[in-house]
């Protein structure tokens, strides 16, 4: 099986490699091509273990080293956009894509187009460009498997069922570190406060992300695309054990729980094996240590994402790309002292009622050149708004 990484050296691509290195004595897995970015020290290492055939580093600034340093291996070393963009066009039977952000949407778009299957960890291409993504898997026949761990549990509660069926899906969310905080102790949250995640070990982004749940407003969006629901069908529920890693509710009021480890290793190890099953890596759930299994309501005030995220679900339009584009921004701008954490959601509901792009909401992009476009405008109003 020929196999891509896109983002092979983040939290998701070390754990597929992972999952690789543990089944591989098992399987004819060939890595065809490894992408990173900065992390050139991770992307030596692994090209060296998994020999691929090209290694891609998304900055031109690391190609001299890089091509140095894999001098001695038969390697082909690329870098910059538009090589990753040309690694997305070989031809593989499994691609991984978790490039973190926005970034990753151009690429996953592409491997669609080239693969047989892609598993989906890069939210951000249903987020911004979901009718895109599952247009193109259809017509090129391409399976998608979602990795996210809500909506790999919602795959696999629905196999065999009737899409009809569905009453609504319910993510499950840990409530991350600031679930039993103040407000007042969230308006000054420092970046370090808000990395401590209580239940997952995950890129720093998206570990914020799920401090301020605009990681759960995203999943919501990319729910929507990816099992065609409509937004009065898709509910979020505090889960702080990350047991269950989210629910189908069915109309005959029977419902449907993906139950598992909270390691990504196993939603990955599904991808890579669908329609089997094989033995995973992570640990198995001992119920009576665990004692109970505990649930809430989200709390609106503290985490506005998912009260902001209510209008993108409801439109078909462009509102996905700005609501992203506005929170990566909002990110940076937290991560980077400038505003402070609750100032995350001010910022995205300000560039979502901003005149421009309140327009998009009818608005739907049809080409990946449309929404490249809306996510530089949405990003450069995110930018200039100053808060008060
Ligand atoms: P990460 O920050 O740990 O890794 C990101 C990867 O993207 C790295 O390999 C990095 O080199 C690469 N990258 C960064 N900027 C790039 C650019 N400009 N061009 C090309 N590549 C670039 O992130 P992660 O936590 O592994 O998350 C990856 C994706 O998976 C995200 O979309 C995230 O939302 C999603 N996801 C992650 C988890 C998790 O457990 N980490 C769970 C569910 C979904
Ligand atoms: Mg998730």
């Amino acid at each position: 099986m020929n196999i891509i990484i896109f983002g092979a050296t983040g939290s998701i691509g070390q754990n597929t490699l992972d999952v690789i290195r543990n089944q591989r004595p098992n399987h004819d897995f060939r890595v065809l091509a490894l992408t990173g970015n900065n992390n050139i020290e991770q992307l030596i290492k692994d090209a060296i273990e998994f020999s691929p055939e090209r290694v891609v580093t998304a900055n031109h600034a690391n190609f001299q080293e890089l091509k140095e340093r894999l001098a001695p291996y038969n390697i082909e070393i690329c870098s910059g956009e538009k090589a990753i963009l040309e690694t997305a066009r070989m031809e593989a039977d499994w691609v991984m894509s978790a490039i973190v952000g926005f970034n990753g949407v151009s690429p996953t778009l592409e491997a669609v187009k080239y693969s047989k299957i892609v598993a989906i960890a890069n939210k951000e291409t249903l987020v911004c460009a979901g009718k895109i993504l599952m247009e193109t898997a259809e017509r090129f026949s391409t399976i998608l498997l979602p990795v996210d761990s809500e909506h790999n549990a919602i795959f696999q509660c629905l196999k065999n069922e009737d899409i009809n069926a569905i009453k609504k899906v319910i993510l499950t969310a840990s409530g991350g570190p600031f679930r039993k905080s103040s407000l007042a102790k969230m308006e000054s949250a420092t970046v370090d406060q808000a990395l401590a995640h209580p239940t997952w070990k995950m890129g720093h982004r998206i570990t914020i992300d799920s401090a301020t749940m605009f990681n759960k407003a995203l999943e919501l969006i990319e729910a929507k695309y990816f099992f065609n629901l409509a937004s009065d069908q898709l509910d979020v529920v505090v889960h702080p054990q990350s047991i269950i890693h989210s629910m189908v509710s069915f109309h005959d009021n029977s419902i449907l729980a993906q139950l598992g480890p909270n390691d990504m290793r196993c939603a990955i190890a599904y991808t890579l094996n669908y329609p089997l099953r094989k033995p995973s890596l992570g640990e198995e759930i001992d119920f009576a240590a665990l004692g109970k299994l505990t649930f809430e309501a989200p709390d609106f005030r503290k985490f506005p994402a998912l009260r902001l995220v209510r209008s993108v679900l409801k439109s078909n339009g462009g509102l996905g790309v700005v609501f992203n584009a506005a929170k990566e921004i909002a990110l940076d701008r937290f991560i980077s002292g400038e505003i402070g954490f609750l100032d995350m959601s001010r910022l995205v509901e300000e560039v979502l009622m901003f005149p421009e792009m309140i327009k998009i909401e009818h608005k739907t992009p049809e080409y990946i050149e449309e929404i490249i476009l809306l996510n530089n405008r949405a990003r450069e109003i995110a930018k200039e708004i100053k808060l008060h």
